[in-house]
């Protein structure tokens, strides 16, 4: 199995554009690199390829990407669907600039796929596409010689959702775990995590590898960093560091290669030269650039 993170930062890029942190204006200078919104690309055999999320950057991940260039027909392409983690704006709205590819399947959890029915109704009518329960009994079998199965690990529900508080609790948000049937490769990719679990240190016990939530490096990071009181407690990411944090549980898997995705631009961890980028390294962990391949 190849995996290709596309992007790693969390919704709004970085440099987010309306964000004069001083990270974000380091990002403009380019004294640390630039990071498009998370996603990721992944096959069994290099021929059929599966997007986790569709990022709003998407026109230009592919762009940078050349295993999922178009060809050889005028029309043919290697993007076969998309596997949708949740129904966040930043994981979503890639798919209008998919519009109009003929015969891709979408997989999402149900509450993800009711939610986006208007926009699905939209989409379809410039080609049908097929959308799928990605949590159904026994998982689901991608072409390239791929087994996935989806795991719930949060229940935030989508700020655009209107009426939040009789919205029906449920699988907003899901991990999944891919596994390579020829190689025993393993992928846990959970890029949005609202609190750590035994589901997930299920998977992590298997995983060769684990691409997982880093948005935040400190529970009060949001508050720190842009506004007093804004904490992101409620946003639906645990943090890196502290007692609830991932950092500590992911060091209970030293077998699988963990890598922290979806940073926000925030994120202590975006430099490489920090303090935070050297503890979470001492721990093991890893923060890589767009466009990284990783073969399992
Ligand atoms: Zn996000
Ligand atoms: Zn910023």
């Amino acid at each position: 199995m190849k995996v290709v993170l596309l992007g790693t930062a969390a919704g709004g890029g970085f440099p987010q554009w309306n964000c004069a942190c001083a990270l974000c204006a380091a990002a403009r200078d380019g004294r640390l690199p630039s990071r498009t919104q998370e996603c990721a690309a992944v096959t069994g055999n290099g021929r059929d390829w599966w997007l986790l999320n569709a990022s709003p950057d998407l026109r230009i991940q592919l762009a940078a990407t050349r295993a999922l260039w178009p060809g050889p027909g005028p029309r043919d392409t290697p993007l076969r669907g998309v596997l949708l983690t949740d129904a966040e704006a930043d994981h979503v709205t890639g798919l209008t600039e998919l519009r109009g590819a003929a015969g891709l399947k979408i997989y999402a959890a149900p509450p993800v796929r009711a939610v986006l029915a208007p926009a699905r109704a939209a989409l379809d009518r410039y080609a049908p596409w097929e959308w799928a329960d990605s949590l159904a009994d026994g998982g689901f079998v991608l072409a390239g010689g791929l087994v996935v199965t989806a795991h719930p690990v949060g229940v935030k529900v989508p700020k655009y959702v209107p009426d939040q508080a009789s919205t029906e609790p449920g699988p907003w948000v899901t991990a999944y775990r891919v596994e390579d049937l020829a190689t025993g490769g393993v992928l846990v990719y959970a890029p949005c995590v609202g609190a750590w679990s035994p589901v997930l240190d299920g998977l992590c016990a298997e995983a060769g590898c684990v691409l997982l939530d880093g948005t935040f490096f400190a529970a009060d990071e949001m508050g720190t960093a842009v506004r007093p009181g804004a904490g992101q407690a409620a946003m639906g990411h645990l943090p890196v560091t502290g007692p609830q944090g991932s950092l500590a549980a992911l060091a209970r898997y030293p077998g699988a290669r963990r890598i922290y995705t979806h940073l926000n631009n925030t994120n202590p961890l975006l430099d490489p030269a920090s303090p935070a980028r050297a503890r979470v390294a001492g721990y093991g962990a890893e923060i890589l650039p767009d466009g990284t391949e990783l073969v399992l």
